[in-house]
């Protein structure tokens, strides 16, 4: 698993491989106040620093839900962070999880000449299969 280190050119330290193990356990996206809360051995800025640089590094990336809180969620292996790797997620209204949903086809956009997309923000809302059923 520390393997995702040497592939993203990345030093492996203990606060690293605790935050990626920590999210790679919960497969969903997160917020920085929900990880402090559970890996409270760790203090907030670390975890912070830690964050950006994964995001810097393309191990993880951002999603605005419309909760006010940044979440971060694990790249998928070969994941780039290019408008290729842009996928929906879906934040539940109830539990206020937030959900990659990687494979629903995203419809190809046909902007005007000379727009380049760099960033979406695909979000979907309302009740996940645990609070729906
Ligand atoms: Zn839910
Ligand atoms: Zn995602």
């Amino acid at each position: 698993m520390t393997d995702i280190f040497k592939i993203k050119e990345l030093a492996s330290t203990p606060v690293r491989v605790l935050v990626y193990e920590y999210l790679n356990e919960h497969q969903k996206a997160l917020s920085l106040k929900y990880i402090e809360s559970d890996l409270y051995d760790l203090d907030r800025s670390s975890i912070f620093r830690t964050l950006k640089t994964f995001v810097d590094h393309k191990i993880v990336h951002t999603i605005h839900d419309g909760s006010g809180s940044v979440k971060y969620a694990l790249c998928q292996e070969g994941c780039n962070c290019d408008p290729s790797d842009l996928h929906f997620h879906f934040y539940c209204t109830t539990c206020e999880a937030t959900y990659c949903l990687l494979d629903l086809p995203v419809p190809s956009v046909s902007l005007p000449t000379g727009f380049v997309i760099s960033q979406a923000n695909m979000v979907l809302s309302g009740l996940c299969n645990n609070c729906n059923s």
